[in-house]
């Protein structure tokens, strides 16, 4: 339900492989279940009808949430035109489906809630003649030559971007389990989708699995939506997720199990009951502590992994970091990647939070602005660049909820010598400019 994987895939109006979560709905739309592998569409796709583009741009942002949308308006302040290209069919990643307020002071959008800053941002994109933007549209793949395809609805695009920001975001993690594959289950983004983004209540009573931020923050949305949360379930003996958003659920009584796992959902079709099950200190579950749950909605919350399929087909360097969920880029300070003008921002790039995906998508396209500008342009946009990277790193990443994230972000950040020594001992395939 956030784009990122084939679960959801039917047979819309004779196409196979549709994303359905990703699909507006429309006055006589077929949609049909698909099992294993498809036929193509019977009646063939006229190429006829398909709109080639040659397309130009200073700056390619590939991804349209928090990072790409803060990196895209940058680029923007200082005369630059710039791309940006996103699956959805609305502008502002993971921000569509935030109700919560966000912290922190005003110029980082504190107080605001996250769809409110996604509006903003929108509203600013939209009125910026040096921004263009594509929504529907997937950038599929890179070519030699540093050229970047993009499928549009009914259009082909091939880009030939100077420099190129990936803030692809992440994807959520799955859990291995009794019948996890039964209807009812389903990610925590996931049900964010359905309920804040598409108005729909997912479910009637919920178990939670997970207290990270984003397991804690459900919970709360969920009560407003009017489910019944049983439960939230946690396998460590800590809740993962800031203070403030825990003790909001403990008043509301939804208890926090903690060394705690799921071990089964039951159901006849779809899920009626999850079990739960304790854990000993080596993560073993205890024989004879399950509990059973009366509910028709399971929600994972167990954490994400950086989206980094673009940066692989690049042929970036990757480090794989425990602390920033998967693998990412290599990259330094100013967030250039191995491949020669490929920049990474927001979770692509570690996942952290969306305040951070803002600051890195700024620090991101001022560093290509400064390469692209000279005299004082350039050494204005330097300027603010090096201000941004020590707020983000001595000031807003000091506080001690973004440790980890900060202690995995030190480690995959190289200096421009290093990164110039990776690049000649393994060239990457492509670059940019
Ligand atoms: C499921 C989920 C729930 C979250 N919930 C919360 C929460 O409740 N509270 C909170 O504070 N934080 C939450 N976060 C964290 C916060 O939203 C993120 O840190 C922030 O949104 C990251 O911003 P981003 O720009 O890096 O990525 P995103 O906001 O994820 O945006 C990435 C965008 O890139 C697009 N994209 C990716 N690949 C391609 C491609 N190849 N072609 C075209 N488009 C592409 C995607 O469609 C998406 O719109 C959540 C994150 C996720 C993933």
């Amino acid at each position: 339900m956030i784009g990122k994987c084939s679960s959801c895939f039917m047979i819309v109006n004779g196409v196979p492989n549709t994303k359905t979560c990703r699909e507006p709905v429309a006055d006589g739309l077929v949609v049909e279940r698909q099992r294993g592998w498809v036929s193509p569409p019977a009646e063939q796709v006229d190429l006829g009808n398909v709109e080639n583009y040659e397309v130009e741009t200073d700056v390619l942002v590939v991804g349209g949430g928090p990072s790409g949308l803060s990196a895209a308006l940058k680029v923007a302040e200082y005369g630059y035109n710039v791309l940006v290209v996103d699956e959805h069919f609305r502008l502002g990643g993971q921000l569509l489906k935030q109700t919560h307020k966000f912290f922190g002071n005003v110029e980082l959008f504190g107080g605001m809630r996250g769809f409110q800053i996604a509006e903003e941002y929108i509203k600013k994109i939209g009125s910026n003649e040096k921004i263009k933007t594509l929504t529907q549209s997937v950038v599929y793949g890179v070519f030699r030559g540093g050229v970047v395809g993009v499928s549009g609805k009914n259009a082909h695009y091939v880009v030939k971007p100077k420099a190129v920001i990936g803030s692809t975001g992440a994807t959520e993690r799955y859990l291995d389990f009794i019948n996890n594959d039964l209807p009812g289950v389903i990610g925590a983004g996931g049900a964010q989708t359905i309920m804040n983004e598409y108005g729909v209540r997912p479910g009637d009573s919920a178990l939670v699995v997970g207290s990270g931020n984003v397991g804690i923050i459900i919970s709360y949305q969920l009560l407003q939506a009017g489910v019944r949360v049983k439960a939230v379930v946690e396998i460590l003996p800590e809740v993962g997720g800031w203070f403030v958003h825990a003790a909001k659920i403990r008043r509301y009584g939804i208890p926090i199990l903690l060394q705690h796992t799921l071990k089964a959902v039951y159901g006849n079709g779809k899920v009626s009951e999850a079990e739960v099950v304790a854990v000993d200190n080596n993560f073993n579950p205890v024989p004879g502590t399950e509990k059973r749950f009366e509910v028709d909605l399971v929600l994972l919350a167990i954490g994400l992994e950086p989206d980094n399929r673009f940066f692989a087909q690049c042929g970036a360097a990757m480090k794989w970091s425990p602390d920033l969920g998967g693998l990412v880029p290599l990259r330094t300070l100013d967030l250039e990647t191995s491949v020669k003008n490929l920049y990474v921002a927001g979770d692509a790039s570690g996942i952290e939070e969306a305040t951070t995906a803002i600051i890195e998508g700024q620090i991101a396209a001022l560093s290509i602005v400064s390469k692209l500008s000279d005299g004082s342009r350039a050494s204005k946009a330097e300027e603010e660049m090096e201000k941004l990277i020590r707020f983000l790193w001595d000031e807003y990443r000091a506080s001690p909820v973004l440790a980890r994230a900060r202690r995995g972000k030190q480690l995959v950040t190289v200096s421009r010598e290093e990164m110039e020594k990776i690049r000649s001992v393994n060239p990457p395939p492509v670059s940019f400019g």
